[in-house]
């Protein structure tokens, strides 16, 4: 089958200077050589591929383009790269770099102080010590806003308490950044709880039926005690945690791209060797005709993607943005998937053959960082002047 082009039909590789198609090239190898031969079993056996996630930090792909302090040093686009290619192979991988890259080490690099950011940067950029991001609650999700866990001042110390639901590597964590309201000012603060400590419990949890490589953990907080030291100085209210997550939409959509690009590479391979009624399936009109509007969802994909990138170089993404981009990637990445499932057949529920795991792991993907619902709103009030959420 003639596929001169993959999917860059739009020439989004001329884009890139010699660095970024390095970092490319450097997470493309590691997926097809490292991961692809192994992800399976690990999804299969809900085994966290701990080594898989050190040789991203050896192989310097971690860091979220954070400047200095030992991180790798990469642009947007390259950031975008990474994300995209590590979702072409696995989205648990793919979640793990979201959460100890661009939730964790950002949260500091963006709110932490001077001795924050040079105790936790360069050992989380080696993948030496564990980030997490403590924000979900058991009551709150969407609106995390409204959250409940507590910090009080005592002294020199905080006494935080509560509870959080779904936290990514929080059963594993070094570090865990946790998000609690003080109740003096009332205001969303953050703090770098280090565990084990006393009254810290984290519960991995199991029987998930998506990113089953990675882990999330549920916390309870009973009196855990954190100095003032290790509170984040840059985060006053709610308003410093959404900053971060501005940050994670962009890395979720170039991840949902990662998930189609594979969904399509996939099917147009089969449809090439795949033969019924004495012809390849990729002969058929049907199948051509179904093959090419992946193609176009992917590459729509990739233009988003690109001026995500070209938009954060210049400081301009706003969360209107990275909401659109986000909503836009995750729902066609599902729409890509599942017509990739069909044009396997049967195989295509085989894990052998992979697209059944992306279809699983974007189910994650369109609900965390906020779902596609309440990204919609968060357009629909840049649009309308409304805010239709409460
Ligand atoms: P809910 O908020 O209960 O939503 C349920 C449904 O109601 C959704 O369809 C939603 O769109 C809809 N809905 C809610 N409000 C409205 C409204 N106003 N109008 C219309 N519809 C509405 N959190 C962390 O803090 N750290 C992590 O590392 C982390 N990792 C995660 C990993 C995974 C695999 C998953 C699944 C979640 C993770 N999360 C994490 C939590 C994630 O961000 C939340 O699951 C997400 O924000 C949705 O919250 P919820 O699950 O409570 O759903």
């Amino acid at each position: 089958i003639g596929r001169s082009r993959g999917t860059d039909y739009f020439g989004i590789g001329e884009e890139l200077t010699a660095e970024e198609r390095d970092y490319w090239n450097r997470a493309r190898h590691f997926v097809d050589d490292e991961v692809l031969p192994v992800i399976n079993e690990a999804w299969e056996e809900a085994e966290f591929p701990r080594a898989l996630a050190e040789r991203m930090g050896e192989l310097g792909l971690v860091g979220d383009g954070i400047v200095g302090y030992g991180c790798p040093p990469m642009s947007p686009m390259a950031v975008g790269l990474v994300h995209m290619e590590l979702n072409r192979g696995d989205g648990s991988l793919g979640t793990f770099l979201g959460v100890q890259a661009g939730l964790a080490m950002q949260s500091i690099a963006m709110l932490g102080s001077q001795e924050q950011k040079e105790q936790w940067l360069p050992r989380m950029a080696r993948v030496e010590a564990l980030g997490a991001f403590a924000l979900t609650e058991p009551e709150h999700g969407s609106d995390s806003v409204s959250l409940e866990t507590t910090a009080r001042r005592e002294g020199e110390e905080w006494v935080l308490d509560g509870r959080k639901k779904w936290i990514g590597n929080g059963s594993i964590a070094d570090v865990v950044v946790v998000w609690a309201r003080d109740t003096g000012d009332g205001q969303v603060k953050g703090f770098l709880v280090e565990p084990p400590t006393p009254g810290w419990t984290a519960e991995k949890m199991t029987g998930k039926g998506s990113l089953r490589a990675v882990w999330q953990a549920e916390i309870t907080l009973d009196g855990v005690r954190v100095p003032e030291a290790n509170r984040l100085p840059g985060a006053g209210s709610f308003k410093d945690t959404a900053r971060v997550l501005a940050g994670t939409r962009n890395a979720v959509a170039w991840g949902a791209l990662g998930h189609a690009t594979a969904a399509y590479d996939i099917a147009i391979t089969y449809a090439g060797e795949r033969t019924q009624f004495g012809r390849p399936l990729a002969s058929f009109q049907i199948v051509q005709e179904r093959l090419v509007r992946m193609l176009a969802e992917v590459c729509s994909m990739q233009l988003y993607c690109l001026r995500l990138a070209r938009l954060i170089e210049q400081e301009r993404l706003t969360d209107t943005i990275a909401a659109i981009a986000k909503m836009n990637n995750t729902r066609r990445a599902r729409e890509v998937l599942a017509e990739a499932r069909d044009l396997l057949g049967g195989n295509g529920i085989l894990l052998d053959f992979h697209v059944m795991r992306h279809m699983a792991d974007i189910e994650a993907l369109h609900t965390y960082e906020g779902t596609e619902t309440i990204q919609t709103l968060i357009v629909g009030r840049d649009i309308t002047g409304i805010g239709a959420f409460a």
